[in-house]
């Protein structure tokens, strides 16, 4: 994460903190991918998937919302994915990680559920039917 709002560009908001481990560090470019360049966000990702500090860093996530999430790859996710304007792909709000979409339930006439099924059922007490049925969807 590494736009002119992030985590190493300048300025940087009050915000968004200092990771001096990242791996994103000095890769301003690489962690601000086309979104239609699937290669290139999965190249962003792999820079998150080894970076030493990705948990700390997923904790901060954790905190974003829409107004205060300083965009690119972060976490190892897009900026729509944490945002749910990907439609293929959201962020859980429990585990965080990216799910396909199938992977949470619908909720109401709007949208869908922020915790992924996996989540839901992990939540449950095991042996319940209805922790049964969640396991088997997600
Ligand atoms: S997890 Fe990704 S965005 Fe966060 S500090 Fe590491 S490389 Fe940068
Ligand atoms: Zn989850």
């Amino acid at each position: 994460m590494t736009g002119k709002n992030s985590v190493y560009g300048t300025p940087r908001p009050a915000n968004v903190p200092t990771f001096p481990l990242g791996a994103c560090v000095g890769k301003a470019k690489l962690m601000n991918p086309r979104p239609d360049n699937p290669a290139a966000v999965l190249h962003a990702r792999q820079v998150c998937w080894g970076c030493p500090v990705l948990t700390d860093c997923r904790a901060w996530m954790s905190t974003l919302t829409p107004r205060t999430d300083p965009g690119d790859v972060l976490a190892g996710t897009t900026h729509a994915e944490r945002t749910g304007k990907d439609p293929d792909r959201r962020v859980c709000r429990a585990c965080w990680l990216v799910r396909p979409r199938d992977k949470f339930s619908l909720a109401g006439k709007h949208g869908q559920r922020a915790v992924c099924k996996s989540c839901v059922a992990a939540s449950r007490p095991t042996g319940s039917p209805t922790s049964q049925r969640a396991e088997e969807a997600a």
